[in-house]
């Protein structure tokens, strides 16, 4: 459920330009070939809470509506994303929007998995629903850049033979509806950075960006900022030490 779109390297308008590509092949996509696909596989979610993890997933992204509601349900249960995108010349870190918390447990369990269930599971949050679907470009096991449409394959789950199609139909468009919003809100992200920093006369400094890492990761304070519904909202974290 992690958002796979970063690399601070690129030039902030190529990345947009690359982000605005993918939204279009996106819609390009066509639907009832994503239906076919979830069609065939009948996935039906057996509730085992592994996807609820660490262990499992690095970290469930929220869309900015899912912090709305998130707020609503328990405000201590997100926070920034991990793994800020940018870093600014005075040390500041940059993140494209909040997550799940996790918990310190055995296997970083979500704030909301308890004794394996979601005890939110019928306003759970817009990744949690259409997960394991995805329709997004990716290197395929074999470095190959394809479609990826289904995440652990074989490795969770059952076959439900009497899954009405129907459902496939409406899974696809929300799974093709969830991969926009994702797109659209790290490409407003990053139009929000270019015009900040441009603004603030701040650029992205790999170094420091390395150096305020291993702070968080040895456990210290970091200062950061948090895109939310096109806003940049300070926060200040302290990693867990490893
Ligand atoms: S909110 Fe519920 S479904 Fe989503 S990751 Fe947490 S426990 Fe799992
Ligand atoms: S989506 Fe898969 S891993 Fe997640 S709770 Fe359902 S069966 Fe388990």
């Amino acid at each position: 459920m992690s958002c796979l779109y970063s690399s601070a390297d690129i030039p902030i308008p190529y990345r947009i330009v690359a982000l605005r590509q993918e939204q279009n092949r996106l819609f390009a996509y066509p639907l009832d070939r994503l239906v076919i696909s979830i069609w065939a596989t009948r996935f039906r979610c057996v509730c085992c809470g592994a996807c609820c993890t660490r262990a499992v997933n690095m970290h469930i992204f929220l869309l900015d509506r899912d912090v709305a509601e998130v707020k609503k349900i328990d405000p201590g249960a997100y926070e920034p994303a991990p793994g800020p995108e940018f870093c600014d010349q005075n040390g500041m870190l940059y993140v494209s929007g909040y997550a799940l918390r996790m918990r310190d447990d055995q296997h970083g369990s979500c704030w909301f998995l308890e004794e394996g269930r979601c005890r939110i599971y019928d306003r759970r949050f817009s990744g949690c629903r259409v997960y394991p679907h995805l329709l997004r470009r990716g290197a395929d096991p074999k470095g190959k850049i394809t479609w990826l449409k289904f995440a652990r394959k074989y490795e969770h789950g059952q076959y439900d033979p009497a899954q009405p199609l129907e459902e496939c139909l409406e899974l696809a468009r929300e799974v093709r509806e969830y991969e926009n919003a994702l797109l659209t809100q790290q490409i407003s992200f990053l139009e929000t950075i270019h015009e900040y920093f441009t603004v603030h006369s701040l650029r992205h400094d790999p170094k420091m960006h390395k150096d305020r890492l291993n702070e968080f990761r040895q456990g210290r304070p970091v200062e950061i900022k948090v895109f939310h519904e096109g806003e940049l909202e300070e926060c200040r974290v302290a990693g867990t030490p490893v």
